[in-house]
């Protein structure tokens, strides 16, 4: 604020400084002209020493044919040809005088006069009202601070979102049509006696279109909308939180029916006294105050709160109790069903190939979110652009994919041949467990071009979306997970960094295993350990342990038991088909990348 003052007033004096020296330069010119009177003009005259004289109201401005310039008056009420005839000039030298006679009454001449007054005035009376508006807008942006600055969006504007916008979560779409219900004829519910839900809360990963969603809700019912995102209430400022929080809902009220939206919830709902940092005050003011106003509508106030959050899990739980946010709408990852339908609403507006089937799109992105998928297309879109192509190709989107999920090709970074040669033997090592184990996940894709941070990948793909997970698919999947490391110490009798993730991975899907899925034999089916967090990290840092150390030792040996047999399932199948393994690597070698068709190819000559 301060620094824009200082900075006004330096423009304001350069600028001043630039006006004033480019006014100075027409009173030099002036200056410059040599000042006469009307007799030395006459005698100059006389001379024949005068080429013109140009005569702008009462002055005279004089040329001398060597070139002089000179200036002079004349009264306002004579005109010049009888001054100078009072003068007794001869008429024939004045005959070979050029004499001009501007317009002296003229607005250009009034113009001309007064500007060089005027024009300062102004400019500095523009500079003076521009600071005072600052200033005023500093003093009323101190006193913003405690108002609300939610984006409110109108019912009929141009991009209205309707429930058409939303592929799939029917349910959800069910469950919120009634609400729409509410705000279009509330009469009907409150004649029989029904409570108007205040609260709605829309629960689901990152990315499922929840704030999607409830724009649609507004958008099908036609009122208006207030966006907020629950960071927005926080500052550093004690109350100022819970002053937003009044704000909004006072604005709200004036506009009802309309829907206050309130985004990543969490951020203000966490639950109260698990605060850290200095901020957890405030968070607890804001939320009360929010439950406050919710308290404080009546049936009249026809005003619904949707909220999303991801960490419904975190909340207060008197954010939830009925009265307050009582609905609960999920939303869950999309299945193959909703993923094709997503990708079609996102390509509606982009030219696709003839033949492009976005069903196989969908079969290859389980586990994507709906974000993840508007991103597929927005990504093959921009792969097609850049290859000067008019439409997306089929191909474009399976690259798409491939980007999404495991970040872009990079075909520059330089891998030596050994360490080539290392990545196709992991990479083969992967795919040949996979294959041959019935629990695995058919291969989809192997390459050994580096892509994200991975040097290679292979890329497996389930079959059909599942909710469940089997203990005979993990045991699984831990042997494909080893089976790159095993196959780099068979082959080269040594084990590189390469595998690292891989190790990480496993040792986390064993861990999960043993304690929160219950499947090993040795501990039975329990948990163990309960996942807190820490609040501003918001991450799964914090294990309280609800066992003892011995279980905690028994837990250890367990893991490293899984890990040890996964190992040998992936060992067996490498030693027992070592020749396929190095067919595969040195395909791989050849062609950088197999496809499934390919792979599958092989491993049936093979
Ligand atoms: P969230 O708020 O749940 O994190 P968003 O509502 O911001 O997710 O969704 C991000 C983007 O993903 C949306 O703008 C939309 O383009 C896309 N998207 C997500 N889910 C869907 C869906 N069901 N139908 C259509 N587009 C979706
Ligand atoms: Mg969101
Ligand atoms: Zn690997």
């Amino acid at each position: 604020m301060k620094q824009n003052v200082i900075k006004n007033v330096v423009t304001f004096i350069l600028v001043f400084l630039l006006v004033s020296s480019f006014l100075s330069l027409f009173t030099i010119d002036k200056t410059r002209r040599q000042a006469i009177d009307v007799g030395t003009l006459v005698t100059e005259i006389n001379d024949g020493k005068v080429e013109s004289i140009e005569v702008a109201g009462d002055k005279l401005s004089v040329k001398l044919s060597d070139g002089t310039l000179q200036e002079t008056q004349k009264e306002p009420t004579e005109s010049l040809s009888t001054l100078l005839n009072n003068f007794s000039v001869s008429p024939d030298k004045l005959a070979e005088v050029k004499i001009d006679i501007t317009n002296d009454t003229g607005l250009g001449f009034w113009m001309l006069t007064i500007a060089p007054i005027i024009l300062p005035i102004i400019i500095i009376g523009f500079f003076i009202w521009m600071m005072m508006k600052q200033i005023q807008g500093a003093n009323s942006k101190a006193l913003m601070f405690g108002q609300s600055n939610a984006k409110q969006f109108q019912p009929q504007t141009k991009n209205r979102v309707t429930f058409s916008d939303v592929a799939g979560s029917h349910e959800a779409k069910i469950e919120l049509s009634e609400i729409v219900e509410f705000l279009r004829k509330p009469q009907k519910f409150i004649e029989l006696g029904a409570k108007i839900p205040k609260g709605v809360l829309l629960v689901g990963p990152p990315g499922t279109g929840k704030t999607l969603m409830a724009r649609a809700v507004a958008g099908e019912a036609g009122v208006p909308f207030f966006h907020i995102s629950g960071s927005e209430f926080v500052e550093m400022f004690v109350g100022v939180g819970a002053s937003r929080v009044r704000d909004l809902f006072r604005k709200a009220k004036r506009q009802a029916p309309c829907i206050v939206f309130i985004d990543e919830l969490d951020a203000v709902g966490r639950q109260r006294g698990a605060g850290l940092g200095g901020s957890h005050d405030e968070r607890e003011q804001t939320l009360n105050q929010i439950l406050v106003e919710m308290d404080g509508f009546d049936n009249q106030t026809n005003i619904i709160v949707v909220a999303a959050t991801n960490r419904p899990d975190i909340l207060d739980p008197a954010l939830l109790r009925p009265g307050r946010f009582d609905r609960q709408v999920t939303l869950d990852l999309p299945d193959i069903r909703e993923r094709e339908e997503i990708l079609k609403i996102h390509a509606r507006n982009k030219p696709l190939a003839e033949g492009t089937d976005l069903k196989l799109v969908a079969q290859r992105t389980p586990g994507f979110s709906g974000a993840d998928l508007a991103n597929v297309l927005n990504e093959g879109a921009i792969m097609a652009g850049r290859d000067e192509q008019k439409i997306i190709s089929q191909n474009c989107l399976f690259q798409a994919i491939e980007k999404v999920m495991l970040g872009p090709e990079r075909r520059s970074s330089i891998m030596s041949e050994k360490e080539k040669k290392i990545t196709a033997y992991h990479e083969a090592g992967h795919a040949l467990v996979a294959h041959e184990l019935p629990n695995a996940d058919p291969v989809h894709k192997i390459s050994i071009i580096s892509r994200g941070r991975a040097g290679g990948y292979t890329l497996k793909l389930p079959t059909e979306d599942r909710k469940y997970h089997s203990r005979a698919e993990f045991l699984d999947d831990l042997a494909v997970m080893l089976a790159g490391h095993v196959a780099e110490k068979k082959i080269f009798n040594e084990v590189t960094t390469g595998a690292s993730n891989d190790l990480k991975k496993a040792t986390q899907l064993a861990r999960q295993i043993v304690t929160q899925y219950g499947m090993s034999d040795e501990l039975g089916p329990r948990t163990y350990g309960e996942h807190e967090e820490l609040i501003f990290l918001g991450r799964e840092i914090h294990e309280r342990r609800d066992y003892s150390e011995k279980t905690a030792e028994a837990i250890d040996s367990t893991i490293m038991k899984l890990i040890r047999n996964a190992l040998k399932t992936a060992e067996d199948i490498i030693t027992r088909q070592r020749e396929r393994l190095e067919k595969i690597a040195q395909t791989l070698l050849v062609k950088e990348t197999l496809e499934k068709d390919e792979f599958e190819q092989l491993m049936a000559t093979a």
